[in-house]
């Protein structure tokens, strides 16, 4: 029996006089990866921004494992086990690999300015926790061997691996990815792709925003089309590329 670990119910975002997310469902299983296209402006990075508490839903309600989660904010809900990468490359380069990790779990620690002072056993606890944590997310990344180097000198794919091991440290049940593709040479794409496909076989559920329709068809168990925030279709990657609306807002595009 399939769980469902996320669902959207009705879900709408107004910014002024436009409905950016318009009345959107939708039901993602434990397990599977999801993904979510169409074209830029759809609103794809928006329904991001509400699940993770960046924006709240005008109208709708959002659920993770059961509970509703708008409202809460957004470290409330990475605590609760959804973590998200951006569409934009966002790491301080200046800074370690392994330091660009931890930045994104201490954000989330518990320590208090005294106890981060005075380094009690319990803050030096929690910051071995941290870089356990880290150095783990970056071995799943295949990254721990750079974890010393500074991120700027990582080659572009392995940058944007980096932000996935940063989402990944928090140990996620359910991580958004944003465009992760964007950019990338085809062996890069390949190596990504395999490293997806590990997370998911260790139980994450992986939901998926991509314009690489290679990538998308040959990962995703089912995937949903947005277009003017409305979701047009959704189906298994075989029932998307033969639906005539998805190829008439968006999938039509590519081949002109
Ligand atoms: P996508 O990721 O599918 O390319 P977005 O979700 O980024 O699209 O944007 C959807 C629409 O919502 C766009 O028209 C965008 O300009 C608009 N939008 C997104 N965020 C805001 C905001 N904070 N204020 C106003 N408009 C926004
Ligand atoms: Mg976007």
């Amino acid at each position: 029996m399939s769980k469902t670990i996320l669902e959207l119910d009705n879900v709408s975002i107004r910014f002024g006089g436009l409905t950016a997310v318009d009345s959107v469902d939708m039901k993602i299983e434990e397990g599977t990866v999801r993904a979510l296209i169409g074209p830029n402006g759809a609103g794809k990075s928006t329904i991001f921004n509400l699940i993770t508490g960046i924006y709240a839903p005008t109208a709708g309600e959002i659920r993770f494992m059961g509970s509703k989660i708008n409202g809460l904010k957004p470290h409330v809900i990475t605590k609760l086990g959804i973590a998200r990468t951006f569409q934009n490359i966002r790491l301080f380069g200046e800074m370690t690999v392994l330091d660009n990790v931890k930045i994104g779990m201490h954000c989330r620690t518990g320590a208090g300015f005294l106890g981060a002072l005075l380094r009690t056993p319990a803050v030096l606890a929690e910051e071995r926790a941290i870089t356990e944590n880290s150095l783990e997310a970056l071995k799943l990344m295949e990254l721990e061997h750079k974890a010393d180097e500074l991120a700027m000198n990582l080659p572009y794919g392995e940058q944007r691996r980096l932000e996935i091991a940063r989402a990944l440290a928090s140990r996620p049940k359910l991580l958004l990815l944003d465009e992760p593709a964007a950019g990338m040479n085809p062996q890069e794409k390949q190596t990504l792709m395999s490293m997806i496909r590990k997370i998911q076989a260790m139980g994450l559920t992986i939901f998926l925003v991509e314009h690489d329709m290679k990538f998308v068809m040959s990962l995703s168990d089912r995937i949903a089309v947005l277009d003017y925030g409305r979701k047009i279709a959704s189906g298994s990657p075989a029932e998307i590329q033969r639906n005539p609306a998805v190829i008439a807002a968006y999938l039509g595009k590519e081949v002109v």
